[in-house]
């Protein structure tokens, strides 16, 4: 039977030793950590995200400052907040939740997260950065697949990762951090041929997809490990895992797989910020 990668329970394991860090920061510099949350409208899954990830700097012992801004917000004004948080003592890390509403210019936005509060790894820089030297703040959400593959001991070296989307924040990230790993890594997208053949071949596969059971088990070689980043409504990975694990040695549910992990990532990057 398929091991379960549980990142629900890893997460916890991982909040706990974060507690103790947060208590000898604050020791040490006299003031609580801050991570400074930047949500742009009223998208109802976004206002979720944000809302579990200011819970977990409460479990952790962080402070987080949450900004809302108006569905009709500018690019000016969001960068005007990102500014004024990049200079901000108590604010260790930055988090603009995405997606934003289509007249901000997301990119430009993340691009201006200074490089030691982007505890979500969103700046292209940052990318650059942990790609080249290996040093920085990762993505995430590819971070926390990282960690898990870590936690249990599934070495990527020399294996065969097929990663299925392309995004700046999950696809080629995770791609980077498998590649830096020294895994052989393929990344597919939308215009990617054979995609099925593609995947067949893998060891280990990542969905980033954001489409519902889109990765069938009919696509997988036996014995592969799973790794759903995907979150559709109705809490639905990018793998049909019901089919899948099946067929697999070791994958993520969902939901308790990748999601858990992505917030205690960003919890683990503000507290490093902290201490930096
Ligand atoms: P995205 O920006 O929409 O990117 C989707 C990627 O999938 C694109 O690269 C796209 O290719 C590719 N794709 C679309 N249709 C395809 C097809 N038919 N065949 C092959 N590739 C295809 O999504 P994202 O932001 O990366 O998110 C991916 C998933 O991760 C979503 O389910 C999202 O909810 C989830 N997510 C989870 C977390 C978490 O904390 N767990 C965080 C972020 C995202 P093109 O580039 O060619 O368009």
């Amino acid at each position: 039977m398929a091991r379960i990668l549980n990142g629900k329970a890893l997460s916890k394991n991982i909040e706990e030793e974060l507690k103790v860090k947060v208590q000898n920061v604050k020791r040490e510099l006299g003031w609580v950590p801050k991570l400074a949350t930047i949500l742009v409208g009223n998208n109802p899954a976004s206002q979720t995200y944000v809302r579990m990830k200011v819970k977990a700097c409460e479990r952790v012992g962080l402070k987080s400052e949450q900004y809302c801004l108006d569905e009709n917000s500018t690019t000016e004004e969001v960068l005007c907040l990102i500014n004024k948080l990049n200079k901000s003592k108590k604010v260790c890390g930055i988090l603009l939740q995405h997606p934003v509403p289509r007249q901000v210019n997301e990119e430009a936005c993340f691009k201006a997260i200074s490089l030691e509060k982007d505890v979500d790894g969103v700046n292209p820089n940052s990318f650059g950065s942990v790609a080249c030297t290996k040093k920085g703040f990762a993505c995430a959400t590819a971070l926390g697949m990282i960690k898990i593959l870590e936690y249990y001991k599934i070495n990527v070296e020399g294996k065969h990762a097929v990663v299925v989307g392309r995004s700046n924040i999950v696809g080629k990230p995770m791609a980077m951090l498998l590649l830096n790993k020294n895994a052989t890594v393929t990344i597919c997208h939308s215009k990617t041929k054979n995609l099925e053949k593609i995947v067949k071949k893998a060891d280990i596969v990542v969905g980033a997809v954001g489409k519902p059971n889109f990765i069938k088990a009919e696509w997988l070689k036996k014995g592969v490990v799973l790794l759903d980043a995907g979150y559709n409504p109705g809490n639905i990975g990018d793998i049909d895992m019901e089919n899948a694990k099946l067929k697999a040695r070791a994958y993520t549910p969902v939901p308790g797989g990748v999601g858990p992990m992505t917030i205690a990532m960003l919890m683990t990057q503000t507290v490093e910020s902290a201490m930096k």
